[in-house]
């Protein structure tokens, strides 16, 4: 903390000839945020704070756009709203606040299957998916959102599986491009789990010593080109055990969008690499990411993290 006061004080010396509030004053309180200065355009996904914003949207949103957020990315739409916010509301709040748009994750569900997260494809549900992704798009891009994200993978624990869950995401993707949007589809750690081959299974062999296909490479591989493109999660891509430099080195044509994601607070765990993990994405032309965080460690609130975590992207030298 007294480092980032330290910084802050310098920075108001070279910035603002002193104009800076007190050390004293809360940081989410300040007027003036220096290091705003330096133009870089931060994106946010909100989940980091959708448990503290909704108490005061318009407020909440303007104390983002101090930090120097500029981007946000949704998540909790549902039959046209952000929770339990009428869709159209939200985003005059948040434009409102000089807040865009950018991005929105959603978690598809059928009727008779309402937890997202426990969906078992099957190709029957096919139909229904597809009208839950036409209303979601249409919706979404009446937000004005560039990307619609799958957030969270479905159950998969076969090549035959993951080559459906490509069929669906296909048939997605084309719902969206139909709607002038771009579907992406975001990792946890599950999509760097290994799938025995088909012409292993049920070899009796040590699974350890059988490589395998990791289910990334699967959904990579079997969805189309040019109407997917994969949103990679920092965080979720070292807990599956790869590296995301890597993986941006990998598939430089596929990866378009970033979530910058450490433990809690960015920078602090030194778990990621972000210098290397930023160099790599400006040499793949990505321009466009947004700050994830999961819960606070310390008992500060969300927001305090998280403007922790623009204030080191805005410190940041390799950060453009
Ligand atoms: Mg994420």
């Amino acid at each position: 903390m007294n480092s980032r006061r330290n910084f802050l004080k310098k920075a108001s010396v070279l910035t603002l000839g002193g104009m800076l509030a007190s050390e004293s004053s809360s940081v989410l309180a300040s007027p003036v945020n220096p290091l705003v200065a330096n133009n870089k355009t931060l994106g946010l996904q909100i989940y980091s704070v959708e448990k503290e914003m909704y108490d005061d949207l318009p407020k909440r949103f303007a104390q983002l756009k101090e930090m120097g957020y500029v981007n946000l990315e949704l998540c909790g739409y549902d039959q046209g709203k952000i929770r339990s916010v009428d869709m159209m509301d939200f985003k005059k709040m948040a434009n409102d606040a000089g807040l865009v748009l950018k991005s929105s994750h959603i978690e598809p569900y059928i009727e008779g299957h309402t937890n997202p997260l426990l969906l078992d494809y099957k190709r029957e549900m096919m139909p229904q998916v597809k009208e839950y992704w036409k209303r979601a798009a249409d919706d979404n891009a009446k937000l004005g959102v560039k990307y619609l994200v799958q957030a969270t993978m479905p159950t998969c624990m076969s090549h035959e599986r993951a080559a459906l869950l490509c069929e669906f995401f296909n048939e997605a993707a084309q719902i969206c491009k139909d709607a002038g949007l771009q579907y992406a589809y975001h990792n946890h750690h599950m999509e760097f789990e290994r799938l025995l081959r088909p012409e292993d299974v049920g070899k009796n062999k040590n699974p350890w010593t059988i490589p395998g296909d990791q289910i990334i490479d699967l959904f990579i591989a079997g969805t189309d080109p040019s109407l997917v493109v994969f949103e990679l999660d920092t965080y979720w891509t070292v807990r599956g055990g790869s590296d995301p430099v890597d993986f941006l080195k990998k598939y430089p044509e596929r990866i378009k969008i970033m979530h910058i994601k450490d433990t809690s607070v960015l920078g602090q765990s030194g778990f990621l690499q972000f210098e290397k993990i930023f160099d790599q994405m400006y040499k793949n032309g990505i321009q466009e990411y947004f700050v994830e965080m999961e819960r606070m460690r310390d008992g500060r609130t969300q927001f305090e993290g998280i403007k922790d975590c623009a204030d080191y992207l805005q410190k940041a030298s390799f950060v453009r």
